[in-house]
């Protein structure tokens, strides 16, 4: 049980087995995993279940990469595909050449974006590239108002931002950084907004948020102010553990952020589109950015897209200064691809007219208090979560010190008793993150919870005999 590996059936189905030492360098994969087991090859999908190449049925509580959220066989988003493809199957974005869907689809987004006015929309193809788009823009803006030191960047510690070489450098997990020589200068990186694991005693969740918040000024002060241009942060983080922000985090951060002329970009790579119960995560906090990123959910997954909401002041200055700066020479020929633009609006529709905000909200208070009734295990420090995304971390005796020994895998045995129950979830370490799709029935809901709480009681299981040896 060392490691994330033994996610992976041990027998591998047959199909798998003839993938053994595939030829894929694998995302996130170490090269022993893809040599020393069988992959997991999935094959097919249907609502919140996924198949592998056996046959055996998975229910897909990541949704995928916390991104399909309308599931695996949603027929209208095929449909618009299709249609998209036999009208027309690609033309790009440059030069003020463009197509209807991408046109559509910017006016959609910014029409759905309330916690403030928005201008402009950028077109990418993942998360990672929306959030160095957002670095290119920022840079741009800054020069463009004759500010050329107002440069570095903060963003926090535990924050996934996406593996390009800049997206990494903002995000703020050590394995995207050691061996690649990040982070870049330019990023610094404040708290964790992690409350259960970094409040000291006695401190309430206000004070703590009121410790981070005089934190992060004096890390601008130490900087310099003028040298400061943004500062980046998912309202929940994700892949960093399923964190949710401590009570008034954000109404603290932002006047310091306004005082200081640094401009806010929301990462709502993941939070966007109702996983939080709201339309946004800056609807939830009450987050005015300056900047938004979102992907993942945008398209329900079944095309790769991503976007960047520009704030009016922010689009303004670009556009006013091209004639004296140039035009803002940054694009990807799939910028707003017609295929992935087509069927992001016909998500966007879904969402409205199922109105997905009370499908998510009528399923999350039992998602949450299901979780949460196996709170009490000896292993789990903290079962957290809001809406329809819960983070669970493992740890001795119940104290954020105390973590299990690495070797003992804790995470990963948990991982593969889901497996064992027919379940896929994300494992980091000693962290377990859920993240399901919208579109899972009341009862589809009770089995996550019931093969959640069967993988747990094994997990504790294997634990007792580990402290036993
Ligand atoms: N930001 C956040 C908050 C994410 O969760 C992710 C992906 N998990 C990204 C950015 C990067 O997105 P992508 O993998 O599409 O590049």
């Amino acid at each position: 049980y060392g490691t994330e590996a033994s996610l992976q059936k041990d027998e591998g189905t047959a199909e798998a087995k003839g993938y053994k030492g595939h030829d894929m360098l694998a995302p996130f994969t170490a090269g022993w995993q893809t040599t020393d087991l069988h992959p997991l090859v999935i094959e097919r999908s249907e609502g919140p279940y996924v198949y592998d190449t056996n046959g055996t049925k998975y229910l897909d509580a990541l949704a995928g990469l916390w991104s399909t959220a309308l599931g695996g066989s949603e027929p209208r988003l095929v449909e618009a595909a299709t249609k998209q493809l036999k009208t027309l199957p690609f033309y790009h974005s440059f030069w003020n050449r463009t197509t209807k869907p991408s046109l559509d689809l910017a006016k959609e987004l910014i029409g759905m974006f309330t916690a403030r006015k928005m201008g402009k929309v950028f077109f990418t193809n993942s998360g990672s590239e929306a959030n160095d788009t957002q670095v290119k823009l920022v840079w741009y803006y800054n020069n463009a108002l004759g500010r050329p030191n107002k440069k570095k960047f903060i963003a926090r510690a535990k924050s996934y931002h996406g593996s390009t070489l800049i997206a990494a450098s903002l995000s703020g997990l050590p394995a995207l950084h050691n061996k690649f020589d990040l982070p870049a200068p330019f990023v610094l990186h404040t708290d964790c907004p992690h409350y259960w694991r970094f409040h000291q005693p006695g401190e309430s969740e206000e004070d703590f948020a009121t410790r981070l918040a005089t934190n992060l000024e004096n890390l601008i002060l130490k900087e310099g102010p003028d040298t400061i241009a943004a500062f980046i942060a998912e309202p929940v983080m994700g892949a960093g553990g399923v964190i949710p922000p401590p009570a008034t985090y954000f109404d603290k951060i932002q006047p310091i952020l306004k005082k200081y002329d640094i401009l806010l970009i929301a990462d709502e790579v993941i939070c966007a589109f109702g996983r939080l119960g709201t339309m946004f995560g800056c609807d939830k906090y009450g987050i005015k950015p300056d900047l938004v990123s979102m992907a993942k959910a945008l398209s329900s997954a079944y095309q790769p897209i991503g976007a960047v909401l520009v704030s009016p002041e922010i689009s303004d200055v670009i556009h006013s200064q091209s004639s004296k700066l140039g035009a803002f020479s940054h694009g990807f020929t799939y910028s707003g691809h017609p295929v992935a633009c087509a069927v992001a609006l016909e998500a966007l529709k879904i969402y409205k007219e199922r109105n997905i905000l009370e499908t998510v909200n009528s399923l999350a208070p039992r998602f949450q208090e299901g979780l949460k009734a196996y709170a009490d295990s000896p292993i789990i420090g903290e079962i957290r979560g809001t809406g329809l995304i819960m983070g669970t971390e493992f740890v001795d005796n119940k104290s954020p010190n105390e973590p299990f020994p690495a070797e003992w895998g804790v995470g990963a045995i948990f991982g593969a008793e889901c497996e064992k129950q027919g379940m896929l979830v994300r494992v980091a370490g000693d962290n377990i993150m859920l993240c399901p799709p919208f579109i899972m029935s009341h009862e589809e809901l009770d089995m996550l919870i019931d093969r959640y709480g069967k993988a747990l009681k094994g997990t504790e299981e294997k634990v007792k005999q580990l402290k036993l040896k």
